[in-house]
């Protein structure tokens, strides 16, 4: 990798780090080594006595049995129901979201409730090496004050249903709203937009057609539902004699801007159209598992040369927000689903969740990776303890030594959102109360 020095000048912090996963094109794992941050970018990567006779006076933390890694991109979420957490259990799908899901949401879905959502999945994330989120949900305002109050990075991508939400009514009034949303949003580096048609089986042509007609002018990215599970294919093939994914093929919904969201039941024309488009595929394994939905061919996709990025969905289909959870997931389900031990290694689970899901979302170009140039999105994780030792190798550590909760340290853009385990910018105190207020609210009216 470049590790030239991009400025000479004094750096605002220096990270020293045992090891560091640059996720770079070459996967370079350096050791002993530093990052230079500047006004939220990384100016240097190098060796550690390199780094302190460069920046003498800066101010330095020193990360001394930690694996730093760039900031964890969970591209699949919808925060704003993370209050449904643990909601409804052990049903498939269709019956998970018709008869407990959307009911609970018809009944207490609201601003409020989607800011103590969104405040919860931000600790949450926060505290396991998340610094961007992609998400689908209603009332997206709710969810980008709490972005702003939070500090992390988020790319909304708020949905539209041919049905009424407590949000909006109709397809077109989705469409404004979200069109509003943007045009009257701030330009803000930590925020980006995209349109989120839910489903196949909730989105029709008119309306698939109309998000196209609306994004024509903001040339954004769709993120959408997929071949989430097998009946969605047999429904798909009985009403429009087509599965899912040729139909959006035909109607122009795939491109490279498209991340189709599970894909866990994939034939070869799908894998074609899916090469041919550049569309990126968005990768849930625990919430697929939790469903039953089935296992996405990841190590087929890979192979195909399509991109592969990873999402944890909602915390009531999963239930954690936990992106490293999600990269062990990853790395074993593939195992299962391939036969095939070396299907999605330690290094792919990791591309997966950082790279690979940047790409996905458009944000390849500022996140992603540990190189210079890009925004300062950091996760440090303690590889200190006994049950860690011996270290080897410290992506097998990350991948497959229970480390989900080993997070120690988070910086979005340079500010550190998370100081030796504690969250800076959300108070855990009142976020406790505020959310039991709501279980008490919710459970008193539902059981
Ligand atoms: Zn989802």
């Amino acid at each position: 990798m470049n590790q030239q020095i991009a400025s000479s000048s004094n750096a605002d912090l220096l990270i020293y780090s045992r090891w560091i996963a640059t996720v770079d094109d070459n996967n370079t794992l350096l050791e002993n080594s530093a990052v230079a941050i500047k006004n939220g970018k990384i100016i240097a990567v190098m060796n550690a006595v390199e780094a302190k006779a460069l920046f003498p006076d800066s101010q330095a933390i020193h990360l001394n049995d930690h694996l730093l890694i760039p900031g964890l991109i969970n591209a699949h979420g919808h925060t704003g129901m993370t209050l449904l957490r643990g909601y409804a259990d052990d049903l498939p799908l269709q019956t998970w979201l018709g008869e407990h899901i959307w009911p609970a949401e018809h009944a207490f879905v609201s601003p409020d409730f989607v800011k103590t959502s969104s405040q919860l999945a931000f600790a949450e994330m926060l505290k396991s090496g998340t610094t961007c989120f992609a998400d689908m949900y209603f009332f997206p305002e709710a969810t980008l004050q709490a972005v702003e109050e939070t500090g992390i990075r988020a790319h909304l991508v708020p949905p539209v249903f041919d049905f009424p939400s407590n949000w909006q009514q109709k397809p077109g009034d989705y469409l404004s709203a979200i069109v509003e949303l943007i045009t009257n949003h701030k330009p803000n580096t930590l925020v980006s937009f995209g349109f989120g048609p839910h489903a196949p089986y909730t989105v029709s042509d008119d309306t698939f057609l109309a998000v196209l007609d609306a994004n024509k002018a903001l040339n954004l990215g769709l993120h959408i539902h997929l071949h989430e599970t097998a009946q969605e294919i047999t429904d798909s093939l009985a009403q429009f004699g087509k599965r899912p994914v040729k139909r959006l093929y035909d109607l122009g919904v795939l491109t490279d801007k498209t991340q189709c969201v599970h894909m866990t039941q994939i034939d070869d024309e799908d894998i074609s159209l899916l090469q041919e488009t550049g569309a990126s595929v968005i990768h849930c394994p625990r919430s697929n598992m939790k469903l039953a939905s089935g296992g996405c061919p990841v190590d087929r996709l890979l192979e195909a040369g399509i991109n592969v990025g990873l999402g944890t969905d909602s915390a009531a289909s999963n239930n954690a927000l936990n992106m490293i959870s999600e990269m062990t997931q990853a790395a074993m389900l593939a195992k299962i689903v391939s036969a095939k031990a070396d299907a999605v290694s330690a290094v792919q689970a990791l591309r997966m969740a950082t790279i690979n899901s940047a790409k996905a979302l458009g944000l390849a170009s500022n996140i992603g990776s540990i190189e210079i140039g890009k925004d300062a999105d950091l996760c440090a994780v303690d590889l200190s303890d006994l049950h860690h030792q011996p270290v080897y190798s410290p992506l097998s550590a990350l991948i497959y030594g229970e480390t989900q909760h080993k997070v120690s340290d988070v910086w979005v853009a340079g500010q550190q959102l998370l100081e030796s385990g504690k969250l800076t910018q959300i108070n855990e105190q009142s976020l406790r109360t505020d959310v039991n207020q709501w279980r008490d609210k919710i459970s008193k009216s539902s059981r």
